[in-house]
C-alpha cells in the first residue's frame, strides 16, 4: 500500500478545505482501506470525517428524520424511530455485512461504497471504471452477479449498498457541502448509470462531503420491508433485493407504493414503472406480476444473468403479496 498521511477533520468546512486532488475522505474505512490494500485507490492523504460532530439522528419538523453522514450503520438500524417508521431501512441495514462492519461503517461511506465487480478489485485486469478506456472484461467474462438494467457497453457493474436501495424507495435527500457551498441531491439521483463514464459512480464533484441524509415523512412506510436474495445466508452482497412500502385503500386497491431494486443496476433502481402500474390497481398477485413486467421490460440481461429477471419478478410479487396480506 502506498504510504499516506492522516488527519482528522474537526468540522465539515475544514474537511472540505482539506481535500485536494490526492486526498480522500475516510469514513469507517471498511471499503476504502480494503481498496487501498488492493491498490485500487492510492490517496496520498486521508481526511477522517467519521468523528465530525454531525453524527446524530434528529427529528425534522415535517415528521421526517435527519441523519448525520457520520452516523454508524448499527446506530441507524437500531434507532427506535427508524425501526418503527422506516422498517425497510432498518431491515436493509441489518441485511448488510456483519455486526462488526456495521459498527464501523458510516451512512455516507455506505452510500459511496464502490462496486464489488471482481475485475474492478483486481488491478492486474483491465476495467473501464478503474482505468477509463482499458475495457470491460466482465461483459464477456464473469457477470453472473452484474447488471441487467441500465448498463452500458463500457460497464455492467452493480451498486452494492443495501441501505441505498431502501433510501431510494423512501425518496431520501442527500445533503452535500462542496467547494461552492451546500446543496441537496435527491435519492435516486446521487448515483449515476455508467454510460461512457463508468469511472464516475455518482454526481458528486471532487471535494463534496456528504453531511447528512434526510428522510421525508412517509406515513405508509410503517408497512414496508426489505428482502434480499444472496448466495449464502450472511456476509454476502445481494444477487437481487427489493425495498417496498405499500398503502391500501379499504377496497384492497393500492393507494400508494414505493418499490426499489438492488443488485440489478449501477444505481439503486427505483421501479417507477411498477409503482405507476400499481397505483389504483387491485392488490393481487396478477397485478403485482403485471407491474413487475412493466418494470422489467427494460431489462437487457447478459449471457449468464438472465435468471435475475425472473428472480426480480418473483421478489416483487412475493414481497408485495406478503405486505398486503399482513395489511
Ligand atoms: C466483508 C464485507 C461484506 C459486506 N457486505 C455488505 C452487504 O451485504 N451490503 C452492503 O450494503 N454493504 C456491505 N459491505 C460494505 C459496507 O457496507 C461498506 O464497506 C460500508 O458501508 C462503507 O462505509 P464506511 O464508512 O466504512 O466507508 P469508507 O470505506 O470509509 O468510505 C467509502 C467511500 O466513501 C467516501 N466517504 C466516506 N465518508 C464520506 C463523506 N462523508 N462524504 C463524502 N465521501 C465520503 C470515502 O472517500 C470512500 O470513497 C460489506 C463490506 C465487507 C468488507
Ligand atoms: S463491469 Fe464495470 S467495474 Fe466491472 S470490469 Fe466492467 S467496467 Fe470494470
Amino acid at each position: 500500500m502506498r504510504p499516506f498521511a492522516y488527519e482528522r477533520a474537526t468540522d465539515a468546512a475544514s474537511a472540505v478545505a482539506a481535500i485536494d486532488g490526492d486526498a480522500m475522505y475516510l469514513g469507517g474505512g471498511t471499503n476504502l482501506v480494503d481498496l487501498m490494500k488492493l491498490g485500487v485507490h492510492a490517496p496520498a492523504r486521508l481526511v477522517d470525517v467519521s468523528r465530525l460532530s454531525d453524527d446524530g439522528i434528529e427529528e425534522l419538523p415535517d415528521g421526517g428524520l435527519r441523519i448525520g453522514g457520520a452516523v454508524r450503520n448499527t446506530v441507524l438500524a437500531t434507532n427506535p424511530a427508524v425501526r418503527e417508521r422506516y422498517p425497510l431501512l432498518a431491515q436493509a441495514l441489518l441485511s448488510g455485512a456483519s455486526g462488526q462492519l456495521r459498527n464501523m461503517a458510516t451512512v455516507a461511506g455506505n452510500l459511496l461504497q464502490r462496486t464489488r465487480c471482481a475485475y474492478f478489485q483486481d488491478v492486474s485486469k483491465p476495467c473501464n471504471k478503474r482505468r477509463p478506456g482499458s475495457g470491460c472484461p466482465a461483459r464477456e467474462g464473469d457477470h453472473r452477479n452484474l447488471a441487467i438494467l441500465g448498463h452500458s457497453e463500457a460497464c455492467v457493474a452493480t451498486h452494492p449498498s443495501d441501505m441505498a436501495v431502501a433510501m431510494a424507495a423512501i425518496g431520501a435527500a442527500v445533503q452535500v457541502l462542496g467547494r461552492n457551498g451546500a446543496r441537496t441531491i435527491p435519492l435516486p439521483g446521487l448515483h449515476r448509470l455508467p454510460g461512457d463514464e463508468p469511472q464516475r459512480d455518482t454526481v458528486l464533484e471532487p471535494g463534496d462531503l456528504i453531511t447528512a441524509i434526510e428522510l421525508p415523512a412517509l406515513a405508509f412506510a410503517g408497512r414496508s420491508t426489505y428482502r434480499k436474495v444472496r448466495d449464502r445466508a450472511s456476509f454476502s452482497f445481494a444477487v437481487a433485493s427489493i425495498a417496498a412500502a405499500v398503502a391500501l385503500d379499504d377496497d384492497a386497491t393500492v393507494r400508494e407504493c414505493r418499490i426499489a431494486f438492488g443488485g440489478l443496476a449501477h444505481v439503486p433502481w427505483r421501479a417507477t414503472r411498477a409503482e405507476q402500474a400499481l397505483r389504483g390497481a387491485p392488490a393481487t398477485a396478477e397485478a403485482f406480476g403485471a407491474a413487475a413486467d412493466a418494470e422489467l421490460e427494460q431489462a437487457r440481461p447478459l449471457r449468464d444473468n438472465a435468471f435475475k429477471v425472473a428472480l426480480a419478478r418473483n421478489l416483487l410479487v412475493g414481497t408485495l403479496s406478503d405486505l398486503c396480506e399482513a395489511a
